[in-house]
Formats: structure tokens, C-alpha cells, sequence
């Protein structure tokens, strides 16, 4: 498959293995933003051919791992309520809420439906007028486009019974908190080459700049991820902080203006809850007042639920760096896939579920496939 398999080249990815060998002097960690870059890195079994001055830690980009317990049982407490038709990707309904999933609900009875797009959503709205038709909008820059053409298209449909339970997260934001942190360990960060897609990389050199951390857009394949990893470390054996872009098939600095303009047309910047790591100010999206009879938190009035998270649960932690699967007590015993206690073991992105997955392989870059 073009742009793909030649990603996937062992003979190259072992010649960058190579570069970076040659080029690191002393340690460093690195963060990759994106889940699915952490998968990528245990799946091929990269962290193993990396010197051993470099670590790699795992940052919070998954959606379905950082969506806030709050907002999490709001969409229990929606989702059980009569005469709803709750709509969600798939990964959302078994991340454990305080003490149930969606999967439980619906169990219980509750109409709960995956999608595969909100607009799906929209046109079980249209072929269901008697009921209200509530969709858990997560995710970060990704998704947030397609979100907001739901919330457009209802609004021109006129959908009286259409709402979106709001959870966006930006990923700015978020690396700002960690850098900021007194816990702070990463030194240099691969940025996420999806959200870059949408977003570009204009928002990354005021960050770089402040924190003397280089930021560097990277891709999902093993190539990629190497790529990624050996310009990060040029800039920091150089002492250099700059923005750079490892992924330019996919990425520019101005990204995708129009996906951006309908974000801004619909949502507006807000104050976000992260789970396991608590608020961070100005890292979510939240509908604009015009557009909030679309909201599923006022429409259903949810708003003084006082969640509880599992005491066991380190999330937050790995989450933010400071921390790895395997030091949590639960992993693997009390908390496995099947029985998850926190969200990051249960996502397909989640930085758990990769370690529980991959750890007990034989991973080795090209193995698989
Ligand atoms: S192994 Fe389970 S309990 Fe431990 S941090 Fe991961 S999700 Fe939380």
C-alpha cells in the first residue's frame, strides 16, 4: 500500500536506529502525544531498538483515556433516561464510569447505539422524531470537525432532537501543563501528525520557545516514529528548541482551513477537566451560546454529578509522563482488558492496554506484520 508499507521498511528503520546511535551523547525523554503513536511503538517493539540513553514516555493523547469521569457518568445518567437514543463510537462504552459502563446501561435497557460518525447520529435523529438523539462528541482536533458539521447540518435540518454531549480536548493545551509541571520529565515532544493534519503547527513555536523543548509533528508508522525521534534528538544534543515537521506527506504549518473555520464557526475555547489529571485552563471546546440548544448538558440538566474515580487507578500519572504501566499495582492483575479499572485500559489508544497487548510479545520491529 503506497505511503504505508514503505513506512513499515525494516532495512530503513533499522538505518535511522543507527543515526540516532550515532548521534545521542547523553539522556533524554521523549513524549509521544498520541496514542496510537504508543501503540505503534510497542506494537513494532521500537522502545527495544532505541539506545538506551532515550525513554520514551506516553503522553495523553487518547481521547477515550482523558474524556473526564464526570462527563463519562453524564453519559450514563443521559443514556438511562427514557425516551434517549445515546449514540457513541464504540470504545466509549466500556470505559468505567463511578461504578458502571454504557455497556451496563444498555444491559439495563438503555438505547444505546455505536456510530461511526456523528452523522450517523444525525440521521437516527431523522428516522426517530418521538425521541432525543444525544451523541458523546470526545476526541481532540481529530474529530472535532466532524462534530461541529453535525451540529451545522442539525441546525439546518432543523433537529429539534439532536444534542451533542461536548468532551473536546486540544492537544496545546495539554502539552503546556505537562511542560509546566514540577514533575516535569519530558525534554522533548513528537507532536501528533493527525491533529497536526487539521490544526497545522502554528500554535507549537510560542511553547517551544518558552519551555527550550523541541516539538516535532510525527507520523504513526515505525518509520515515521523513528523519524520523529531522531530529529527531537539532533535539536537536544545540539541544544536547539525549534519546531520542526517529520511528517510533511501529511502535514503543513497552516493544516486544513477549512476543517479549522468549522470548528470555530461551532465551538469556542473553554476550561477542560482531564481525567486522572484534573482542569486545565483553555484546553477544551465548548459549543458556541448560539449553538447551545444543541447542548445534551443543559437539555438533560446533569450537571451536579460528583464523580468517583478508582483509588487504585495511576492513569493520570502515565498519562502525563511521570509514571509507566507496569509501575501501577493493578496492571495486569486487578485491572486487565476485560475488567478494566481505569480508561487507559481500555482504549484502543490507551497506553495500558498497549503495555498489556504487546509487553508479553516477542515485539521486534517487522515482526509483525
Ligand atoms: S493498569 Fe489499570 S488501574 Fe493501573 S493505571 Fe492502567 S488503567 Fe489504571
Amino acid at each position: 500500500m503506497k505511503y504505508q508499507q514503505e513506512f513499515r521498511d525494516a532495512g530503513l528503520a533499522h538505518s535511522i536506529v543507527q543515526e540516532i546511535r550515532r548521534t545521542v551523547t547523553r539522556s533524554w525523554v521523549l513524549m509521544e502525544i498520541c496514542g496510537g503513536q504508543t501503540h505503534a511503538i510497542m506494537r513494532y517493539g521500537l522502545d527495544q531498538l532505541l539506545p538506551e540513553e532515550i525513554e520514551l514516555v506516553h503522553g495523553p493523547g487518547c481521547p477515550v483515556c482523558v474524556t473526564s469521569l464526570e462527563l463519562v457518568d453524564k453519559a450514563l445518567e443521559i443514556a438511562s433516561q427514557p425516551g434517549v437514543i445515546f449514540t457513541s463510537y464504540g470504545d466509549m462504552l466500556r470505559v468505567p464510569g463511578s461504578g458502571r459502563d454504557l455497556f451496563s446501561v444498555r444491559a439495563a435497557g438503555g438505547d444505546i447505539r455505536v456510530v461511526y460518525s456523528p452523522l450517523d447520529a444525525i440521521q437516527i435523529a431523522r428516522e426517530n422524531p418521538d425521541k432525543q438523539i444525544v451523541f458523546f462528541a470526545i476526541g481532540f482536533e481529530t474529530t472535532a470537525p466532524a462534530n461541529a458539521m453535525s451540529v451545522l447540518q442539525a441546525k439546518s435540518l432543523g433537529l429539534s432532537n439532536y444534542s451533542v454531549l461536548v468532551s473536546h480536548v486540544r492537544v496545546p493545551p495539554a502539552m503546556q501543563a505537562i511542560l509546566s509541571s514540577p514533575y516535569n520529565r519530558v525534554q522533548g515532544f513528537l507532536a501528533a501528525g493527525h491533529v497536526c493534519a487539521v490544526m497545522g503547527y502554528w500554535e507549537y513555536p510560542p511553547l517551544s520557545e518558552q519551555f527550550k523543548a523541541p516539538i516535532v509533528v510525527t507520523g504513526f508508522e515505525p518509520v515515521d516514529i523513528l523519524q520523529g525521534i531522531l530529529v527531537t534528538v539532533r535539536q537536544l544534543e545540539q541544544g536547539k528548541f525549534e519546531v520542526d515537521n517529520a511528517y510533511p506527506r501529511i502535514v503543513s504549518y497552516e493544516g486544513n482551513l477549512p476543517a479549522q473555520a468549522v470548528i470555530n464557526r461551532v465551538f469556542t475555547t473553554c476550561d477542560r477537566k482531564w481525567r486522572g489529571i484534573g482542569l486545565i485552563p483553555a484546553s477544551g471546546w465548548c459549543l458556541r451560546s448560539e449553538f447551545s440548544h444543541f447542548d445534551a448538558e443543559s437539555r438533560f440538566a446533569v450537571s451536579q454529578i460528583q464523580p468517583e474515580e478508582s483509588p487504585i487507578c495511576i492513569a493520570g500519572q502515565i498519562l502525563q509522563g511521570m509514571k509507566k504501566p507496569g509501575q501501577c499495582p493493578a496492571f495486569g492483575s486487578l485491572c486487565t482488558p476485560e475488567s478494566p479499572l481505569g480508561a487507559t485500559m481500555v482504549s484502543s489508544e490507551g497506553a495500558c492496554a498497549a503495555y498489556y497487548r504487546y509487553s508479553s510479545q516477542a515485539a521486534g520491529l517487522m515482526t509483525q506484520e
